[in-house]
């Protein structure tokens, strides 16, 4: 189960802190009803994987933000719109800290993908510069600030498993056992949540048969959470659901076929991730999945494999 370890040694000032934080997927996702203030409410499971993010924090008198990495990092933003950015200004305005920092992000969660990079990225310059500048919030409130980012914010904060409701950041931990083995396809363009949300809207509108109806009070089906429980990715397979996955598939078609693919080469599922378009496939086990991939890959299909749950938001090194 991940946690938020913060613990950094007192008294000296730091000059760089090196905080991990991981990206998500959805192995469950059911969406309810659009809100008043336009928000679905959704009942997920998440589940943290081994795609990590890694920032430094510098300190500085400005707000500075550098994107490198293993996935194509084009379509981050390097000024105020950056998650990260944004959750070191909210931290120090929070605290009344007057200066500034200058963040070094290592990307290696595909961008745009449904797999909660931003996210990933705002929780860990929080936990980075509440390190860096000695605020030492307590998690309480780290974690409020992280809902106020972004809905999935809190959840990279926490990583392991969790439910989440509300707009998916009200999470209660939830128990896994033993690792599931997960193929990502990332190729594609992103695709933007809320065109997403709004294409599930305008399918359920239309009541097609093959589209989930609306959840009302979204809840998560027992069996996921019976399945993670138990280690049986099998199983896990069978409940696995993600309602945003019609929507996505209809605007992107290639989506469908592509996780049509990824079955016919031994994968137990194919999940469109969040809103898509990164596709998981859960594999039996590592060598499956190792074999899936080459497969995938034969295919031109930009690959990776990965595995989950791994642990939340942690400072890796400060001094
Ligand atoms: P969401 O589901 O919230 O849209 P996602 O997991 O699909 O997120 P992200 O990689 O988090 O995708 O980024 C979505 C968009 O947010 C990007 O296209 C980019 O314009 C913007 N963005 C802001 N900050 C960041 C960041 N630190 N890393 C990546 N994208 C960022």
């Amino acid at each position: 189960m991940g946690g938020l370890d913060r613990t950094v040694s007192h008294g000296a000032t730091l000059d760089r802190v090196l905080v991990r934080a991981p990206g998500k997927l959805n192995v469950f996702f059911a969406v309810g009803d659009v809100q008043p203030d336009g928000y679905h409410d959704v009942a997920s499971v998440y589940q943290a994987v081994s795609a990590v993010e890694e920032v430094v924090a510098t300190p500085s008198d400005d707000f500075t933000i550098a994107v490198t990495g293993s996935v194509d990092v084009e379509g981050v933003p390097l000024d105020d719109r950056n998650l990260a950015i944004r959750a070191a200004r909210l931290l120090a305005s929070e605290t009344g800290y007057t200066g500034g920092v200058h963040l070094v992000v290592d990307k290696h969660v595909p961008v745009a993908g449904g797999m909660g990079g931003g996210s990933a990225d705002a929780a860990a310059a929080l936990v980075a510069c509440d390190a860096l500048w000695r605020t030492g919030l307590p998690v309480a409130r780290l974690h409020d600030l992280a809902s106020r980012l972004g809905a999935d914010v809190p959840f990279a904060l926490l990583g392991g498993t969790a439910v989440g409701t509300g707009r998916g950041d009200q999470l209660s931990p939830a128990l896994a056992r033993g690792r599931f083995d997960w193929v990502l396809v990332t190729d594609g363009e992103g695709l933007s949540t809320p065109v997403v949300y709004g294409e599930l809207d305008r399918l359920r509108a239309q009541r097609r048969p093959d589209i989930a109806p609306d959840a009302g009070d979204p809840v998560v089906d027992p069996q996921v959470l019976q399945a993670l429980r138990a280690g049986d990715a099998a199983t896990l397979a069978r409940a696995a659901r993600n309602d945003l996955q019609a929507a996505a598939c209809a605007l992107r078609p290639a989506l469908a076929d592509l996780v049509a693919d990824g079955i016919g080469h031994g994968a137990l599922t194919g999940l469109v991730s969040g809103s898509g378009p990164t596709v998981a496939f859960l594999a039996a086990d590592p060598d499956a999945a190792a074999m899936i991939g080459e497969r995938l890959a034969e295919e031109g299909h930009d690959v990776r494999h990965v595995h989950g749950p791994v642990g939340g938001t942690r400072v890796v090194s400060a001094s």
